[in-house]
């Protein structure tokens, strides 16, 4: 399984685009790998971890083909994860020549609602529900897309929607474990995955050296996961931990970061990091 991760910012991007404090002013400097964008992971090239609004550029700056991405697992309806009006482009008048499989969504209630929306009011083209389609998930209802087994599993996130994280198992049996955005994992979510076995397990680090919050991770959350998921046996020594989702507010930039994550066992994303498990 190969994992690219298109953006690791959070929600405002990094240099968030109207701020000036330290570190946004340090990353408009040192430019690479503290340039950040909205959080998206491609998985085996045809499988996509949110729809957020960098998918465009997203396109262009990893010279994407989109037409093969037939399952985008949606986490959330925060804008940084899902930007339903650019689902429009996926039909004529704004594409033309594509392969007529369809993209499949699948998300939570909210995002459902939002996807209805855009066929109902937007100027969407008729057709789009032939070229996009969405079902409905549940945190702990497995189902399958293409060559995928999906978990979707509890996040702690926002409570006025079903967060969902999940578990992802390619053909290969390759599994992973895709944890933004969320706190400390519920009691529900760790009863599911104790029977699982990753191969590489992705975090929220949104808190980076920040305090404790409830709805996302800090580094020192992040490594007591780890810690425990190595307890309970669903990781092990050469499972690869990956800590994303930065905000500028609370992280350090990447130089100084990877080094405290990479003393814990953790790689640090960055906009454009290729794994292969
Ligand atoms: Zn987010
Ligand atoms: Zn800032
Ligand atoms: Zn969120």
């Amino acid at each position: 399984m190969k994992l690219l991760y298109l953006g690791t910012a959070a929600a405002e991007g990094w240099p968030a685009p109207f701020c000036h404090c330290d570190n946004c002013k340090a990353a408009r400097v040192k430019k690479g790998k503290n340039i950040r964008s909205r959080p998206q992971v491609l998985i085996n090239d045809d499988l996509l971890m949110d729809y957020g609004p960098d998918t465009f550029s997203h396109s262009l700056q990893y010279n994407l083909n989109l037409d093969l991405v037939k399952t985008v697992l949606l986490t959330h309806s925060h804008s940084d994860h899902f930007y339903p009006l650019d689902l429009i482009l996926r039909a004529a008048p704004y594409a033309y020549g594509q392969d007529i499989e369809a993209m499949h969504l699948f998300g939570n209630e909210k995002c459902h609602q939002m996807y209805e929306e855009l066929l109902v009011h937007s100027e969407a083209p008729e057709h789009l529900s032939d070229f996009v389609t969405f079902s409905k998930v549940h945190a702990f209802s497995p189902f399958t897309s293409g060559k995928y087994k999906i978990l979707p599993l509890k996040a702690v996130h926002d409570s006025r929607e079903n967060c969902l994280l999940y578990a992802v198992t390619d053909d290969c049996g390759k599994t992973i474990f895709y944890g933004n955005d969320t706190g400390a994992l519920c009691p529900e979510t760790w009863e599911a995955i104790r029977q699982l076995h990753f191969n590489l397990v992705s975090l929220d680090c949104t808190m980076g050296t920040g305090a404790t919050y409830i709805g996302h991770l800090n580094l020192d959350a992040c490594f007591a996961i780890r810690q425990q998921m190595l307890q309970v046996g669903c990781a092990d020594n050469n499972t690869t931990f990956v800590i994303t989702h930065f905000s500028h507010g609370c992280c350090p930039l990447y130089d100084e970061l990877s080094i405290l994550a990479s003393a814990e066992g953790f790689v640090t994303a960055y906009d454009g990091l290729c794994i292969t498990i």
